[in-house]
């Protein structure tokens, strides 16, 4: 096994230039060494357990104007939705026949309607006490996280989206402080969520070294969760002539993360999907071990464009590439185990 691989497997770390030269290599060979020590650091892990997450986009009404996102408050194009309570109960029903038993409820960021929230994430967790609640709901005030977590909510997913402030500031509005969002992170981990952070890949102007410092920031905050994806453009935003972020760069990346913090619930996300063929599977491949498919109600799908193109992960399509690679799903909340 190539030395930089080894060290990465067995140090659970590498310096900055050997990140670099995993980030940046040509070398098909190494890039194929790496992935497959990830791939079977994820089994030490999981066994080939797939952990499934049943995706419900409640609401695409944000106050935030993030520059690279579809649901970015200036954007004018879309319809506006928020899910009712009848409407959020019937999702989580339909994913819980299917088997999952974690469901995520992610939306733009809405402090006040998250507050409405709260009965219905007590009542998710009265009626399916088996089943985990992730909430990805964005920066909202501590006393409503304690609220959420009191009702039930077992996980929080906030992407740090970038650990360079001088990035940060180039993706979001003025209004926006990094400081803020770790201090939310921070505040998350108080309130014992399983906490997940992340960042997208190949945002404008991004570089290999900011991209070194995401994993450092992941390294020394231990999330419980690790969501990276590829950027992709949309139309209605500032960012609408960037390219896409690499696939092949967001899968170095679950390989390298998985290696650095080996039982870390990493999806293979929606994003890496979207952007390339059997993505899903790829990603599983690389050392991911979460899949998460799409509960919100076909309507509305459209109208929560964060990005232009976004896959489904149709739950039947995952478990049929999932066991033609030897992999399982079952009914299984997939917590964090230390
Ligand atoms: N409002 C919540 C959820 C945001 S949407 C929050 O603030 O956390 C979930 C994630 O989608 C974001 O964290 C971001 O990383 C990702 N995202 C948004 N726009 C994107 C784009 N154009 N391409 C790829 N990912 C995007």
């Amino acid at each position: 096994m190539t030395e930089l691989v080894q060290i990465l497997r067995d140090k659970r770390d590498l310096p900055d230039k050997g990140l670099v030269e995993l980030l940046e290599t040509d070398n098909q060979s190494l890039v194929e060494e790496l992935k497959e020590c990830a791939r079977e650091t994820a089994i030490e892990s999981f066994g080939k357990e797939v952990f499934l997450r049943g995706l419900i986009e409640w609401s695409n009404v944000c106050r935030n104007d993030c520059l690279y996102c579809g649901i970015r408050c200036s954007n004018a194009n879309i319809q506006r939705y928020t899910l009712t309570r009848e409407q959020i109960l019937s999702c989580c029903e339909l994913a819980y026949s299917s088997g999952i038993r974690t469901f995520v409820l992610q939306g733009g960021e809405n402090p006040s309607s998250a507050q409405n929230l709260v009965p219905v994430v007590a009542e998710i967790h009265a009626s399916w006490p088996d089943s985990a609640i992730t909430l990805s709901l964005g920066e909202l005030p501590f006393d409503l996280y304690e609220k959420l977590r009191i009702a039930g909510a077992d996980r929080y997913l906030l992407r740090h989206e970038t650990a360079n402030p001088v990035h940060y500031a180039m993706l979001h509005p003025i209004t926006m402080g990094q400081g803020t969002r770790l201090k939310c992170l921070y505040q998350l981990r108080e309130l014992c969520y399983q906490t997940g952070m992340g960042m997208m890949v190949g945002s404008p102007f991004q570089k290999t070294e900011y991209l070194v410092e995401d994993i450092r920031l992941i390294q020394m905050f231990r999330p419980e969760m690790i969501g990276i994806g590829p950027f992709i453009p949309h139309k209605d935003t500032k960012f609408a002539d960037f390219p896409a972020g690499s696939a092949e760069l967001t899968m170095r990346l679950y390989s390298i993360l998985r290696l650095m913090l080996p039982k870390a619930n990493i999806p293979s996300t929606t994003a890496l999907s979207s952007i390339l063929p059997d993505g899903r599977i790829k990603g599983i491949l690389a050392g991911a071990n979460v899949i998460m498919p799409n509960f919100t109600p076909p309507q509305y799908r459209d109208a929560y464009s964060l990005y232009e193109g976004k896959s489904a992960d149709p739950l039947e399509e995952v478990q049929k590439e999932l066991s033609a690679e030897g992999y399982f799903t079952r009914p299984n909340r997939g917590d964090y185990n230390n």
